[in-house]
């Protein structure tokens, strides 16, 4: 790499460089912030909140709102209602403003890596340097689609759930939605309302109750509790449990397979080949639909982090979201990085109030004005 065609942001050393301004990110930046760090967020986004925003239309929240809100603003309006995804974007927005978080919008980190005791952090042409980097890029990085998919025709419309928004998008004719976790069960009943629809796959469970503003009362406190106190690393069912729930996908939450059936969804097995261009199923069957959504995930991407900071496997070392091995790294909001709850908004929220209170023990590079800090959301809007 060049090592001149960086532009370095500003003489000083930044305290704290957070990669990933999403719920994740502006949970710990609003204690490092307390801290009275010196702090830069950087996302690669265009606005705050675009990770939301740009999910699927009809997307609402499994959530309830008591339950949304970030440290030291309650997600505003009706506690049992689930919000939709554009309302919790917008509240991530007004939250970055309301508590000044300088937050860097469209800037894609493309490579971090060490100088001494600092942190060089790069994007594209432009350079800061930090004694803290905490990752909050979230778990949804790359899309995960099978290598079948190569096989289909160019008469089938192929989408992952990433960059499907609502029917109007899809060809006429049957859809396939492949893979029946819960961003699978949710398209699949969205598209069925407009097209044939068959969902493939088998979901890991199912919420034994209906979800709804009474399960938000009495259900999910309970789910909640168990899945911030009780599903943790720090307690021996946890340990034993998390590996096995960090294999499969969730359990089904609001669209069940009696919900599916009423809509006239077609279920199915997995899909396991291509024939003449068309998917093939477990069972034999090819499927001659003209659109398939892969519903089928994601995978990280940490290659830009040149650090000796992964596990032969290439996974983050890591112990409640401080990096072992690597001063001053710190990682927040990935899945099952220490509860069941790590990558939603109330795991991420417990989890970044304990990286602040283990950050407070570097001390701190006192917050300043400076340059970077004027291009940043909450310098915009004052
Ligand atoms: P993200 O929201 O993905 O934010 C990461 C940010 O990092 C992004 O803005 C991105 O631009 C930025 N970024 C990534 N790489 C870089 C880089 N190299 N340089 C700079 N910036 C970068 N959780 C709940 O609690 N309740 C729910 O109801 C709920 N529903 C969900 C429904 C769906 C369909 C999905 C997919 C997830 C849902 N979740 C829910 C889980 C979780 O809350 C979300 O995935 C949430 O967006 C994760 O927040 P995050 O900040 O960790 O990551």
């Amino acid at each position: 790499m060049n090592e001149t065609r960086h532009t370095n942001e500003s003489a000083r050393v930044l305290d704290t460089v957070v990669i990933g301004g999403g719920q994740a990110g502006l949970a710990i930046g609003y204690h490092l912030a307390r801290q009275r760090r010196d702090l830069l967020i950087l996302d690669a986004h265009e606005r705050v909140g675009d990770a939301w925003r740009l999910r699927w239309d009809s997307l609402r929240l499994f959530t309830p709102a008591k339950y949304d809100g970030l440290p030291g603003l309650p997600f505003p309006g009706d506690r049992l209602a689930f919000p939709t995804k554009d309302e919790l974007a917008d509240y991530l927005e007004s939250y970055a403003i309301r508590f000044g978080l300088p937050v860097l919008t469209g800037v894609r980190v493309d490579r971090v890596r060490r100088d001494g005791d600092r942190f060089l952090i790069e994007a594209s042409d432009r350079r800061w340097t930090a004694r803290n980097v905490v990752i909050a890029t979230g778990g949804h990085q790359v899309p995960r689609v099978p290598g079948l998919a190569e096989r289909i025709g160019a008469s089938v419309l192929q989408l992952h759930s990433s960059e499907y928004r609502n029917p109007e998008q899809l060809r006429p004719g049957p859809v396939l939605v492949v893979g029946m976790g819960n961003s699978g069960a949710e398209i699949a009943l969205d598209v069925s309302r407009t097209h044939a629809t068959t969902i493939a796959g088998t979901p890991s469970g199912e919420l034994p109750v209906r979800h709804g503003r009474a399960a938000a009362r009495f259900v999910l406190p309970v789910v909640r509790f168990a899945g911030l106190h009780v599903l943790t690393l720090g307690t021996p069912v946890g340990r034993r449990a998390l590996p096995k729930l960090a294999a499969g996908a969730a359990p089904l939450i609001r669209t069940k397979r009696a919900d599916l059936d009423a809509a006239g969804v077609a279920r199915v097995g997995r899909v396991v080949d291509v024939r003449h261009g068309k998917p093939v199923t477990a069972e034999g069957t090819a499927l001659d639909v003209a659109n398939v959504i892969w519903c089928t995930g994601y995978r990280d991407d940490l290659t830009w982090l040149e650090l000796p900071a992964f596990d032969e496997d290439g996974t983050l070392r890591q112990e409640r979201g401080v990096v072992d091995g690597v001063p001053g790294l710190y990682a927040i909001g990935q899945d099952f990085m220490y509860a069941v709850t790590s990558a939603t908004l109330p795991g991420a929220c417990r989890d970044a109030a304990y990286l602040a209170r283990r950050m407070r023990a570097r001390p701190a590079v006192p917050s300043t004005t400076g340059a970077a800090r004027d291009e940043t959301t909450a310098a915009r809007a004052a």
